[in-house]
């Protein structure tokens, strides 16, 4: 890479660097939020060759790997790879939710254990946060952590962990206390997924792929050292994850829903005027968007808009692509996957209606819902 650290001069070398490996047959291509089990390998190897390369962690200390570089070079970074329809990094799990994490509340032993390694694909990570009784209401998680000497016993179950199959550790949230109130008693722990005790079974979902598992812990040895923050603390950690998760969608998104938009142009001879309305619709709100997070893209008030304006944005575009593309192209297509799964997004990472309860909450001020259990 070039002295100059400009984010202009950066984004040249960039984009050369990534068109180079597409060309070389390096990278990745773009899947969205998680890592579909067909791109594993190759999303394995573009995340080596970035760290290889000197390109991974564009805004991570040089000492735990990174680039050293801004958040800004890192935005810049997201809009080159949408360019180039290639994947940015190996898997938000690890990349973005546990990274994140441990720089911002990890030891100084935490994050020169997982940092580095995370980065060169050797860690691969899960988010271990859902439960059969707790995904929008996470607070009234029932896993519980009650600690043993040194360790803690882990006993319980999680539900929808993205590619735990392929996990070396998972980011969890265990209840330490039962006895204090629920969001006081949740500790964070870093898990290591080759403990004993740990199950991971992959459900099989309606695209026939197995992207994510139920986890079950029976009495399971975790090492106090693998507590991220402090005891009883976890869910302020859990809370800036989630604030990650959520806020991602950047003009790096408009670029790849500009793509796509252009792709359907493409392969569509059905687009009439009603059509063309709705995808000048798809991209203005894509618009919208990207403008949003130009102006307010830090802001952590901004986090649910984002998260909700982006799974939407994704289920009206692939309603489009499906009536464009007609019903025999439903029976083998890309089409066919898009829309089955396309429902997910408006679940993962928080659904619709917890992000719109908490921008009539927080944003507009309206009054708290009832909470049954306070
Ligand atoms: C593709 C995908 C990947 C995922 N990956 C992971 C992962 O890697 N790790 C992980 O921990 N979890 C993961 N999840 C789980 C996800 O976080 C939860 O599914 C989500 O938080 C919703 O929880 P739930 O499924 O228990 O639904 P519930 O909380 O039971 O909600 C059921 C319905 O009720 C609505 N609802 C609930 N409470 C309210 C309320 N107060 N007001 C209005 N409506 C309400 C919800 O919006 C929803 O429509 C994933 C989910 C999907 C779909």
């Amino acid at each position: 890479m070039a002295e100059d650290l400009s984010t202009n001069a950066f984004r040249g070398d960039a984009a050369e660097f990534i068109n180079a490996a597409v060309v070389s047959g390096d990278a990745c291509p773009a899947y969205g939020a998680i890592l579909p089990p067909h791109l594993h390998h190759r999303a394995m190897h573009w995340q080596r060759f970035c760290f290889d390369s000197g390109w991974a962690g564009v805004h991570w200390p040089v000492d735990h790997g990174g680039m050293g570089l801004s958040v800004d070079h890192n935005v810049v970074w997201h809009e080159e790879c949408a360019k180039a329809e290639v994947a940015p990094y190996l898997n938000l799990q690890g990349i973005v939710l546990a990274g994140e994490a441990i720089l911002r509340s990890g030891t100084q032993e935490q994050r020169d254990y997982f940092l580095r390694s995370t980065l060169s694909n050797e860690i691969l990570w899960c988010q271990l946060f859902s439960e059969p009784g707790a995904g929008s209401d996470l607070a009234g998680l029932q896993t519980s952590a009650i600690r043993d000497g040194d360790s803690f016993v882990l006993n319980g179950q999680k539900v929808w962990s993205s590619n735990a199959q392929f996990a070396q550790y998972g980011i969890l949230m265990a209840r330490t206390d039962g006895e204090k109130p629920k969001h006081k008693g949740i500790t964070f722990f870093l898990l290591d997924m080759k403990l004993a005790g740990v199950e991971v079974r992959p459900i099989k979902q309606m695209t026939g792929d197995s992207e994510f598992c139920e986890v079950f812990f029976t009495d399971v040895s975790l090492p106090a050292k693998s507590i991220l923050g402090e005891v009883n603390n976890g869910w302020g950690i859990a809370m800036g994850v989630l604030q990650d998760e959520r806020g991602g969608a950047g003009a790096a998104g408009v670029i790849s829903l500009r793509k796509r938009l252009e792709a359907m142009l493409d392969g569509s001879s059905s687009l009439d005027s009603v059509k063309a309305d709705e995808m000048t619709r798809i991209l203005n709100r894509g618009k919208a968007l990207q403008s949003l997070m130009e102006r307010r893209g830090g802001d952590p008030l901004i986090a649910p808009v984002a998260k909700l304006m982006n799974s939407e944005l994704g289920y009206d575009e692939t309603q489009l692509d499906s009536s464009l593309q007609g019903a025999a192209s439903m029976l083998n297509s890309r089409s066919t996957d898009n829309l089955l799964y396309s429902p997910g997004m408006s679940i993962a990472g928080g659904s619709s209606e917890i992000q719109r309860n908490i921008i009539g909450e927080r944003i507009l001020g309206l009054p708290r819902e009832p909470q049954i259990d306070e």
